[in-house]
């Protein structure tokens, strides 16, 4: 039976967070033409700015009001007023987007009052200027990434929508994905013959090309246009439920949009669900080439079963990622020994207990976790694969076992950013790749379909060599 077990240490060690304002930072680059500024002190623009530069290999442009030790004890609302006057003589932005972060918060900042008062002295800026909560100690950067979401679903879809009006679209919430994932997910509803409205879409603004003279704002994103008719879309997808499920809602609620929420599309039965989702909103059936898709991966998953089955893996890393992938794993044979994530979300935990007892398999979830908590596990009950982030790197390396890089951030390896993991596509990608490093690590012979081990030592629960599919 699986279980649920929670960290109980004061201190972190080797945390698997990250700052709340990133995840607000991240979504706003999916906007065209909009600027962020970070009300705070200078690192905390810095430190969002790097982590993305690393992992996205892209320039990240984030503005900050850099208050000071005087800021600090009378108030941050001057900087905040002149660096939105700043912003807009400097810039010209299609909209602001104004995070916090924990000092303006701990001051008591009055963010949405001072945008009030700039507003209103400025009646010629009419863009939209929107302020998101992104302290640090309320939740991590995934809270960021949702709290903006709830903001644009809130305060920028055209409230005037008259009955039965519609765009012809789908909103489609991607979440915290890769700007890979954006394409593969804008590939399939282009292969349903539908059109995504997607909430929001760093596919090109974090990915882009090189291009003379270089744009004012870098190509791509959602435009405010569309945003502003979100409110008239066939339909709210959600690919994950604590990024963006509660916005998808507030569609609901609030302009009549029907809301799915989903789970990751990772894998076969995932993808399947998003897919199904599609043909449920419009009467668009699935076209043959995703139905090629589909089988191409599940001859993948036939073609390796034989070296995956009975594997024991550990992942760590953001809530719906996790849901995601245990699907995947399951799919491919092998059992999620170690789930663990930084969130403390209980409902989540027991929706994973649910989840992997439906899958038939056995696992530990680990909320409130850190790095040292799943290495400590690790060393005391060995797996053959780590699925993380780069920081696992330091535990696959210490245990010998290989590290499948996923999630954010990817520092130490080049053009992650760029693979897909969703859909039948990104599933196919994920079992060539999580089969080639199970043959690396095993500094295998490989001939057909049968391994030869060449007697490097390492943590194998579970048997690898295999001739002809059996023991
Ligand atoms: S102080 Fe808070 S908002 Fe600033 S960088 Fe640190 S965690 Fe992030």
């Amino acid at each position: 039976m699986s279980c649920v077990t929670t960290q109980d240490r004061a201190v972190s060690i080797n945390p698997t967070r990250s700052c709340a304002p990133i995840g607000a930072m991240l979504a706003n680059y999916g906007i065209h033409g909009a600027i962020t500024i970070n009300h705070g002190s200078q690192g905390c623009a810095t430190y969002p700015r790097h982590q993305m530069a690393r992992h996205f290999r892209e320039p990240v442009e984030v503005a900050t009001t850099s208050l000071t030790e005087k800021t600090t004890v009378y108030g941050g609302k001057g900087n905040l007023l002149e660096a939105l006057k700043n912003i807009w003589e400097r810039f010209h932005p299609t909209m602001i987007m104004v995070c916090s972060t924990c000092l303006s918060e701990t001051i008591g900042d009055d963010i949405p009052g001072t945008i009030d008062e700039f507003t209103d002295n400025h009646p010629e800026i009419t863009i939209p200027i929107i302020s998101v909560k992104t302290p640090s100690y309320i939740g991590n950067h995934t809270t960021g990434f949702d709290n903006f979401l709830k903001e644009i679903a809130s305060n920028l879809p055209d409230k005037r929508k008259k009955k039965g009006e519609t765009n012809g679209k789908i909103n489609i919430i991607p979440g915290w994905v890769n700007p890979g994932d954006i394409r593969e997910l804008k590939h399939i509803v282009r292969e349903m013959g539908l059109h995504g409205l997607w909430l929001t879409d760093y596919s090109e603004t974090l990915d882009g090309g090189y291009y003379e003279p270089r744009p004012h704002f870098a190509r791509g994103g959602t435009t405010i246009e569309d945003l502003r008719s979100s409110s008239k879309s066939l339909a709210t997808i959600a690919i994950q439920r604590y990024i963006g499920g509660e916005a998808a809602h507030i569609y609901e609620r609030r302009y009549n949009v029907p809301a799915h929420v989903l789970t990751m599309p990772i894998g076969l039965a995932n993808t399947d669900a998003f897919v199904d989702t599609l043909t449920e909103i419009t009467d668009h059936q699935v076209p043959e080439a995703l139905n090629v898709e589909r089988a191409r991966l599940l001859d993948a998953m036939v073609d390796t079963h034989m070296f995956t089955s009975g594997l024991r893996v550990a992942l760590f890393g953001d809530p719906d990622l996790l849901e995601g992938l245990v699907g995947l794993v399951a799919e491919m044979g092998m059992t999620p020994a170690y789930v663990l994530t930084s969130s403390e979300s209980k409902p989540w935990a027991e929706r994973m207990v649910e989840l992997t007892e439906e899958l038939g398999v056995e696992s530990e979830i680990i909320i409130k976790g850190d790095l040292h908590e799943l290495h400590k596990r690790i060393k005391a009950k060995p797996v053959d694969l780590l699925i993380g982030h780069s920081k696992g790197k330091f535990i696959a390396d210490d245990e010998k076992i290989p590290l499948l890089r996923m999630g954010f951030p990817v520092e130490d390896r080049f053009g992650y950013h760029r693979r897909s993991i969703v859909g039948y596509n990104g599933a196919i990608s994920l079992v060539d790749e999580i089969t080639n490093l199970l043959f690396e690590r095993k500094a295998s012979l490989v001939v057909s379909n049968t391994i030869v081990e060449l007697g490097v030592e390492g943590p194998t629960s579970a048997p690898i060599t295999f001739m002809n599919g059996k023991h």
